[in-house]
């Protein structure tokens, strides 16, 4: 009788153990999950989010395979992803894709996680550019406001890793914890675009310009290579507007922001700086191949054919430049030799005005011993 009892007390007290092991892993579990979500809430950019999400998930559970699908209906992901030089194509993880197609073929209206086994037909859109394809698979579906964004694929070569009776709380709380994330990264790129960009025009406003010239200059400085500035006004803008009313105003405005865009590599900056005028700085670019530049810039504004109620009208624009020449030692910071520079360019456009515009006027070299004798007088 003494037996029994002392055997069916061993019993519990290893059942007991077992379920505290339990708990304690569970709790382990949940402790490296809200690590791993801090982690999410607090990343700063979309490149970020993908690479925190490639590396670390796949770690946190466990997986052989992740893939990380994103919708770019518009293109505005990857022109975001190419502006931080995030070489996007070269990882295998991630997937861009055209529409919502795909997601709406696999989950409809309801965005609940798909687990079960990997199916060639409606999965490999999801794990595309794998040399082994997973066995079971569980597709996340992630979406804010009855919208497909994306989908987190978590893959195993195991067959009852992922499968369709499992309960899905944990991965469900996971998917909304990443829509938001991805919403909010998404929403903070485009406001930092849009308001660093002229609508009218497209090109960067101002305060582009302003914050990037300083780092323009400092990359002179570093490399020790030269940094061309024109400073470019549309001639006699007013009486456009006056002959042929703002809207066409704005028509044109718009078509020399595009025509002088398309003269510069994609790497100068084009800013639009006040209403019809532009800064353009061009980086590694010496005095004189700035002039050509501003010459080919002035010619192929004179050529732009405009029309406004079948009448044929052209534009001229005059063109002021300046050349930042780094010395060895620099010994002013680069927000004084950026006005000086700005400055120059300026005081030769006024001459370009001068001398009777549809013309490039070269203006100083500016020079840190320069900027800083101006600065003393
Ligand atoms: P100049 O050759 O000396 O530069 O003569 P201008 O007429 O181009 O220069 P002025 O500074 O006298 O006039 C600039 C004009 O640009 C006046 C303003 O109404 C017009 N303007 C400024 N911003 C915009 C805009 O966003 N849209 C339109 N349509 N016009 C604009
Ligand atoms: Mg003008
Ligand atoms: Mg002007």
């Amino acid at each position: 009788m003494e037996e029994d009892i002392t055997t069916d007390l061993c019993v519990l007290q290893s059942h007991l153990d077992s379920m505290l092991d339990r708990v304690q892993q569970n709790s382990l579990t949940l402790k490296r999950f809200q690590v791993f979500e801090m982690k999410l809430l607090n990343l700063n950019s979309l490149s970020e989010m993908i690479d925190q999400l490639l590396e670390d998930a796949k770690t946190f559970f466990d997986l052989d395979v992740i893939s990380f699908c994103l919708v770019d209906e518009k293109g505005e992901i990857s022109g975001f992803l190419n502006d931080d030089d995030y070489d996007y194509q070269s990882n295998d993880g991630f997937i861009l894709l055209e529409d919502q197609e795909l997601l709406k073929s696999k989950f409809g209206q309801s965005p609940c996680p798909f687990l079960g086994a990997y199916k060639q037909s409606n999965c490999a859109g999801f794990f595309q550019n794998l040399d082994r394809k997973p066995v079971s698979v569980a597709i996340i579906p992630l979406s804010r406001r009855r919208k497909f964004l994306g989908s987190l694929n978590f893959g195993s070569y195991t067959p009852n890793r992922f499968v369709n009776a499992m309960a899905t709380d944990f991965i469900e709380h996971l998917a909304s914890v990443v829509s938001i994330c991805l919403e909010n990264n998404l929403n903070f790129e485009m406001m930092r675009r849009t308001s660093l960009i002229d609508t009218l025009t497209g090109v960067n406003n101002r305060r582009f310009l302003e914050q990037r010239i300083g780092e323009e200059l400092d990359r002179s400085q570093r490399l020790d290579e030269p940094l061309s500035c024109l400073f470019l006004d549309i001639d006699h803008f007013k009486s456009i507007n006056d002959s042929y009313g703002h809207q066409v105003g704005d028509y044109v405005l718009a078509l020399v922001a595009g025509a002088i865009k398309e003269q510069l590599r994609s790497n100068d900056i084009l800013a639009r700086y006040g209403g019809e005028e532009f800064v353009a700085l061009l980086s590694n670019i010496p005095e004189i191949m700035a002039c050509d530049i501003a010459e080919r810039i002035r010619q192929s504004i004179k050529d732009l054919p405009l029309m406004n109620n079948e009448q044929d009208f052209n534009v001229t624009i005059s063109i002021g430049l300046a050349t930042y020449q780094p010395s060895r030692s620099p010994s002013i910071s680069s927000a004084e030799i950026a006005t000086h520079l700005i400055h120059s360019a300026d005081s030769a456009l006024y001459l370009a005005k001068k001398n009777g515009r549809d013309r490039v006027s070269n203006g100083d070299l500016v020079y840190d011993a320069v900027a800083r004798s101006l600065k003393a007088s």
